[in-house]
């Protein structure tokens, strides 16, 4: 039937942890039928770093912010009405029923894969926009298995399904089949991350990708078939939570609203949306008091006097971004020193140039413009991976907070109102947050690639055309891919 993409999530799998049990042989299956046939490259996620705005981009080609969904978390003060509490109406927490809204979230300009291949197969995916109900496989398992992992603190069960789901994708007319898994995931947060249950959940996935590329050559499909495996977001061990919502009320003295009874406070003056556990949006009135306009940094500082700098002290943050003077003109700090960063528009050029200080990622000699390409590139493998980029366009949406901060490895930002306790974390714009894996059975260029290029890539591979407005970049290699084609033959073997 031509050619069709496998693509399977592997919530929360850390590059390094991959790469290690792919070089001790403990991936013998993603080994043989995706990474030597294909690639492995060392991914970057997007900012936040979390599940739900980390799954865009590898199913839009779109970065969260470009869609309008900045975290798993927030606050739109242009549906707030101006009195009242937050919640329900103009705050949103992915945390339960609300996922419901996550797929009117996003905006409709950017069309989800399911969408442009009307053929889809989805399983066990947040986001479903465009996915038909009947082709969105054990949708009305997932609550009650979702439950009973959570309950029973049984993480493995829902891979299991996830597992005997991917063989049946395999085997389903369809161009594109998206399937995740949330065991690594979860045992990451709720036991530690790389603890052996985690592991078990690398070598199970494994299992399945065997499962599945059996059942692909037994079909005669195995060849046009792309298996790519890729992870939404790193995580990092977190030692110490700080409860960011709470120190403005104890610390700062700001009323403020957040999850979870908070949120229904009937007046506040700020309110703290955490994402991932890793990073926060902090939203404050304007300048005249009210809701409806925006503070910029400048106004932040006239308003709440040493707010900004308190908060750096803090060893639980890291990094703090906050909307400059002029249009896309960001503030960057961090107790290293202070930037200003823009984008000229959407992929358009990057402007970066130290205020005063040293350079807040502790970056040295970075030009002050460059593509976005090339801020990958210079980034990469640095503490702050794409973190120009990413902070970037994570403002393209009015749904950012003023303040948006992003915490230091080893800490997160939540502790009361949680349940069960998070033993690691993501969301951040840290290097361990935002390396992922990815394998594919179908060549990629050589260089770094974003989670957003992926999907992109998916495309370009299926010959459907790619929309207008995309932040990916398909990274397909024509040329090995062409030989690959002609025969083993004409095929030489790379040492990437
Ligand atoms: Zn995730």
């Amino acid at each position: 039937m031509g050619p069709s993409c496998l693509m399977i999530l592997a919530d929360g799998a850390r590059a390094e942890m991959f790469e290690a049990l792919l070089a001790q042989g403990n991936l013998p299956e993603i080994s043989e039928h995706v990474v030597e046939r294909g690639s492995y490259r060392r991914g970057t996620s997007t900012f936040t770093s979390t599940t739900g705005p980390a799954h865009i981009p590898l199913l839009t080609g779109c970065f969260p912010g470009t869609v309008g969904v900045p975290g798993y978390r927030w606050f739109d003060r242009e549906a707030y009405r101006g009195y009242g509490p937050a919640a329900p109406r103009s705050l949103r927490s992915y945390n339960g029923p609300e996922a419901a809204w996550f797929d009117r979230d996003m905006d409709v300009a950017h069309p989800t894969l399911y969408e442009l291949i009307p053929d889809s197969l989805g399983v066990f995916g947040l986001m479903t926009r465009g996915l038909e109900k009947e082709r969105n496989l054990y949708s009305r398992e997932k609550p009650f298995i979702w439950c009973h992992s959570h309950w029973f603190h049984d993480y493995e069960r829902a891979d299991r399904w996830a597992s005997k789901a991917l063989v049946e994708a395999s085997a389903a007319k369809s161009r594109f089949r998206f399937v995740a898994f949330p065991g690594i995931d979860w045992n990451c947060h709720y036991i530690g991350v790389d603890c052996p249950e985690a592991i078990e959940s690398y070598r199970l996935l494994d299992g399945a990708v065997g499962a599945a590329a059996a059942k692909l050559r037994e079909l005669g499909t195995y060849d046009e078939t792309m298996i790519a495996i890729v992870s939404d977001h790193g995580h990092r061990q977190v030692d110490t939570h700080f409860d960011l919502a709470v120190s403005f009320g104890s610390r700062h003295g700001i009323k403020t609203a957040y999850h979870s009874w908070p949120a229904f406070r009937p007046s506040f003056d700020a309110v703290v949306c955490v994402s991932g556990n890793g990073m926060a949006h902090v939203y404050l009135r304007g300048e005249d008091g009210s809701w409806s306009t925006r503070p910029s940094r400048d106004v932040i500082e006239r308003r709440h006097p040493g707010l900004l700098s308190s908060l750096l002290t803090e060893d639980a943050i890291d990094i703090l971004i906050t909307r400059g003077e002029g249009e896309a003109a960001l503030v960057v700090e961090s107790e290293r020193g202070m930037a200003d960063l823009s984008e000229k528009g959407p992929g358009g050029e990057i402007a970066y140039s130290l205020r005063e200080g040293g350079d807040p990622f502790g970056w040295d000699g970075l030009a002050e413009r460059m593509t976005s390409r090339e801020a990958l590139e210079c980034t990469v493998e640095t503490e702050y991976p794409d973190a120009l980029v990413q902070i970037a366009q994570l403002f393209r949406t009015r749904r950012t907070g003023d303040i948006v901060v992003s915490a230091s490895a080893g800490f997160d930002l939540r502790e009361r109102f949680e349940w069960p306790e998070h033993f690691s974390s993501h969301g951040g714009i840290i290097r361990d947050h935002m390396l992922v894996p990815v394998a594919s059975s179908v060549p990629l260029r050589d260089g770094p690639v974003r989670t957003a290029d992926i999907a992109t890539t998916v495309l370009d591979y299926l010959g459907v055309p790619v929309p207008p407005g995309v932040d990916g970049e398909s990274r397909l290699n024509r040329e090995r891919n062409a030989a690959l084609a002609a025969g083993p033959a004409m095929a030489s073997p790379t040492t990437e």
